[in-house]
């Protein structure tokens, strides 16, 4: 076949790009994805290398996971979205480690990746702290596949339940989340709205008013990040609409059918879910680099790795720090403000420049607690809740997501399901790999 004129001129851009300091970026999350975008015009070859083939907008997993939203709304294609930037090429494969004095990375198969500069941004994963049966038992809520599964096993509930209602009696309609952080609040949130507005009318012949949800929390408030006005808006709201909130509560152990709580308490549940906790992504294990607590990989001011100047960390897995020498939160915003400073450092170097400080600017803090409630922070001080709050979560969330067509789709379901109270994405698909325990 021949070669088009824009392949040819594709082509020989792409050659000329292979002289070019190669800059290697691991995981297309929020900070590697930002950072492979913003060197399009800079003299570099980027390969961004990701163990899956898409990019995972996090914040709203917990909309998939309560049948509000379909995967493919929150998550896009690598390739889609990077395929017009000629300096950049995708590869997919799970870094497994890097031969730093042949500056290589590692893929799981033995395939090597030569790198001038590269750049770690693999995330978090979520953590257990070593609480007996979690890692077999709990669901965790860190990618499309989870949220697919959690969705299928709670919607299987009020079937089962259907079935058999005697089932009731042994949890099989208590749905406990563990976590009294953002996600932990929006999911308890959108569960008690699923229940009322759509397993009510999907299931008449279901005594629905026994459902419940159950948020518990070690500390003895919600939402840490917030002012204490927010946190107990939040809980005053949650617990308005129906959800039990148990702060001060510490969770011992879990099994297929229970949660097992400090002092003894035992709730039976067959669904429980964890947003406790994220350690860093296991990658930073694997380097022979220091870290700190949770993982992080201990960064310089400038985000570059001690020893190793040419390679930097951004986003979750960074143990950056502010001023106080606190670390930094781990957010989006952190991960994507991140990468502009790596991309501004190696454009300094480039200048002959030292390079600078990075310098986290915080825009503010947001949880939506469920339909027309939300708490909102700026940095300012200034402090909203309610629906005004609601609606601009809605905004910032509708806005932060990466291409029209994800923005389009969202927007779409959101208004569908807050004309109808309905639910647009009931599909029980996505649970080839449930714990059997649960089955
Ligand atoms: C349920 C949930 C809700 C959240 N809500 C919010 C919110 O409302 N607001 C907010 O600011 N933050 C929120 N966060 C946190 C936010 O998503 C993270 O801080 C952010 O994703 C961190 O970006 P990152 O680039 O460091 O990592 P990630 O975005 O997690 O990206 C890491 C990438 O690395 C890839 N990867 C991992 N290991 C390897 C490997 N070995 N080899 C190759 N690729 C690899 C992964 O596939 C992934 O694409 C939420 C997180 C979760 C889980």
């Amino acid at each position: 076949m021949m070669a088009t004129r824009d392949s040819r001129e594709m082509l020989g851009r792409e050659d000329r790009h292979k002289d070019r300091p190669r800059v290697v970026i691991v995981g297309g999350g929020f900070g590697g994805l930002r950072l492979a975008q913003v060197l399009e015009d800079e003299p570099v070859q980027v390969t961004l290398v990701d163990r899956r083939n898409f990019h995972t907008f996090q914040p709203l997993l917990y909309q998939v996971a309560t049948a509000m939203l379909d995967p493919a709304a929150i998550a896009r294609s690598l390739r889609a979205i990077l395929r017009r930037q000629a300096n950049v090429e995708v590869r997919l494969g799970t870094v497994t480690g890097v031969d730093w004095a042949a500056k290589l990375v590692l893929l799981a198969d033995g395939t090597p990746i030569a790198f001038d500069t590269l750049v770690l941004a693999t995330g978090a994963v979520t953590s257990d702290y070593g609480i007996e049966g979690v890692a077999e038992h709990a669901f965790p809520l860190k990618s499309p596949e989870e949220a697919l599964r959690l969705r299928h096993h709670v919607l299987e509930r009020f079937e089962r339940t259907l079935a058999d209602p005697a089932r009731i009696e042994s949890g099989e309609l208590t749905f406990s989340v563990v976590g009294g952080g953002p996600t932990g609040v929006e999911l308890a949130g959108a569960l008690v709205e699923l229940i009322d507005n759509v397993v009510r009318k999907d299931f008449p012949g279901l005594d629905v008013d026994r459902a419940h949800v159950v948020l518990i929390e070690a500390t003895d408030h919600l939402i840490d990040p917030f002012h204490p006005r927010s946190r107990e808006n939040a809980r005053h709201t949650l617990e308005s609409r129906g959800v039990e909130v148990r702060l001060g509560t510490t969770v011992e152990a879990v099994t297929a059918d229970a949660v097992h709580l400090a002092g003894g308490a035992v709730v039976p549940t067959r669904t429980l879910i964890w947003t406790a906790g994220v350690r860093a992504n296991p990658l930073a294990d694997r380097l022979g680099l220091d870290q700190t607590q949770g993982g992080r990989i201990v960064v310089e001011p400038d985000l570059s790795v001690p020893g190793h100047p040419d390679v930097f960390v951004i986003g979750d897995l960074a143990a950056s720090r502010d001023l106080d020498g606190n670390l930094h939160p781990q957010m989006a915003p952190l991960a994507q403000q991140g990468a502009d400073h790596v991309a501004a450092q190696l454009r300094r170097r480039r200048q002959g420049l030292a390079t600078d400080r990075f310098d986290y600017r915080n825009k503010g803090v947001m949880a939506t607690i469920g339909r027309n409630a939300a708490v909102a922070e700026l940095p300012n001080g200034l402090r909203f809740r309610g629906r005004l709050a609601w609606v601009m979560w809605l905004a910032l969330h509708l806005q932060r997501l990466v291409g029209y067509r994800s923005r389009f789709e969202v927007l779409t379901s959101w208004a569908w399901n807050y004309l109808t109270t309905d639910r647009t994405a009931r599909l029980m698909v996505g649970a080839a790999d449930e714990p059997s325990t649960r089955r």
